[in-house]
């Protein structure tokens, strides 16, 4: 089955998103763990957890259809130690966050070179990182989003996550999130079904329907290629609706939580009865 949602507030404690989630008729959902602007947050306490659990539980909301995000400080390709070791060490927090809820996806993007390495070096510290995150933790996954391709930040070709990828010992355990917003931005054209099938061809081609893990549903206010992260609400920006209407027809995506990430929370309800409609 298709499972959608939105990125929902944990505001007032984690165990809220779920409630959230519910409320607009989800059957999937991501959350930040933390205040995804501050490196240091404190920890979970029994009753966030317990409470997290129970309402999730409550609301047929399986674990495995949770996707949490990372904070947006976080950049495991840092080309300055000191950058890079903050980083790291947030990451493996919220890794530990995510056990302790007992969510197995943690999306993130990749990482910037702030043009101080290569893109090459970027790619291969991120990797490090990954490694070094999945090293220390046992059940969850390091989920790699697909980047629009602003400033410095890599992960907005293929062929960048094929290449973190491939150097990830623990292949079991890494996986991507595709944005559709953030790869008609970086290039990839999604306007037509044809468009679709032969992005997502190229996407199984250089990286592997295998290693996704779940999807952000978003329109885009930017057009194809103009590399600005600028979501909008479905049907309401350029990308328009065809790219739903595959996807939520193309068995590739079942069993994954697909998130809305759109600017309009007032009407996410609507916004996920529209995708559930053109479900053939
Ligand atoms: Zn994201
Ligand atoms: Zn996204």
């Amino acid at each position: 089955m298709k499972r959608i949602g939105a990125h929902v507030s944990a505001a007032g404690g984690v165990e809220n998103a779920p409630l959230n989630a519910a409320a607009i008729g989800a059957t999937a959902f991501a959350l930040f763990t933390k205040n995804q602007r501050q490196w240091i947050a404190n920890p979970l306490t029994d009753e966030n957890i317990e409470g997290f659990r129970r309402n999730c539980a409550e609301n047929n909301l399986p674990l495995n259809q949770v996707l949490a995000h990372d904070s947006y400080l976080i950049n495991l390709g840092h080309p300055e130690t000191e950058g890079l070791g903050k980083s790291r060490h947030s990451f493996f927090d919220e890794m530990k966050r995510c056990e302790q809820l007992g969510i197995s996806l943690l999306n993130f993007h990749p990482g910037s070179h702030l043009n101080k390495h290569s893109e090459e070096d970027c790619l291969k510290t991120i990797a490090e990182s990954i490694n070094l995150a999945l090293e220390k933790t046992s059940m969850v996954t390091a989920v790699i989003e697909n980047t629009a391709g602003q400033g410095t930040n890599m992960g907005h070709r293929f062929e960048h996550i094929a290449a973190i990828i491939g150097q990830v010992d623990d292949q079991q355990r890494v996986g991507v999130c595709l944005d559709t917003c953030h790869s008609f931005a970086a290039g990839y054209d999604l306007l037509t079904a044809e468009a679709c099938a032969a992005t997502f061809a190229e996407f199984d081609q250089v990286v592997g329907f295998k290693y996704l893990r779940g999807m952000h549903l978003n329109d885009s206010k930017k057009g194809l290629g103009s590399r600005v992260d600028r979501h909008h609400s479905l049907g309401q920006g350029e990308l328009g609706l065809e790219v739903f209407k595959y996807i939520m027809n193309d068995d590739r995506f079942d069993d994954m939580p697909m998130i809305l990430e759109t600017i309009d929370d007032s009407i996410w309800a609507q916004e996920l009865e529209l995708l559930q409609s053109f479900e053939k």
